[in-house]
């Protein structure tokens, strides 16, 4: 059985970050999306909310679970029984912090390799950053996340 997670802040789900996990799930047996409880990163959404989220937006696909996690990504996924790491990239601004990432997790655990997926071009400019300074202003989002986002953007924006 081949397993990957798919680690990230999700602050909230974008529909790049289904697109990613909807390509992950086609070439895996399963999938885990797992919140990292980042202490430096100061949330919109508490690791609850973002877990909730990710619950809803996902919940028909049944090779596909959701977590949260502190600490390492590649201890993380020996926890879960993973082979690799799922990252998304999005243009060539992506690539060296992901180079990075890659190289040093491959430094800490050889086993664990790390898997690029590009979305669908139209998801190319979209991250979580985007979309919570959109619902800030009040403007409407729902091209870009799950429903259920939506719902609650529009709770914790009061719009
Ligand atoms: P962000 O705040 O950039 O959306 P996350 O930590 O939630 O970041 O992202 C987790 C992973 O998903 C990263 O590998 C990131 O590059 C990727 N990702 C984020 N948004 C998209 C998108 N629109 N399309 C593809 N991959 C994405």
């Amino acid at each position: 059985m081949k397993k990957v997670i798919y680690p990230g802040s999700f602050d909230p789900v974008t529909n790049g970050h289904i697109d990613v996990i909807k390509r992950a799930r086609e070439l895996f047996d399963s999938v885990v999306v797992t919140v990292a409880i980042n202490p430096v990163k100061e949330p919109v959404f508490t690791v609850e909310e973002r877990v909730a989220m990710l619950k809803e937006s996902l919940k028909e696909f049944e090779n596909v679970e959701v977590d949260s996690f502190d600490g390492l990504v590649v201890d993380h996924a020996k926890e879960v029984g993973a082979i690799g790491i799922i990252r998304g990239l999005r243009a060539v601004s992506d690539f060296e912090f992901e180079f990075q990432m890659a190289l040093m997790n491959r430094k800490l655990s050889t086993d664990i390799t790390t898997i690029f997926l590009m979305p669908h071009e139209k998801y190319t400019y979209l991250n979580s950053t985007i979309i919570r300074n959109l619902a800030s202003l009040h403007s409407d989002v729902s091209d870009f996340v799950p429903p259920v986002v939506q719902e609650e953007l529009k709770k914790k924006f009061k719009y």
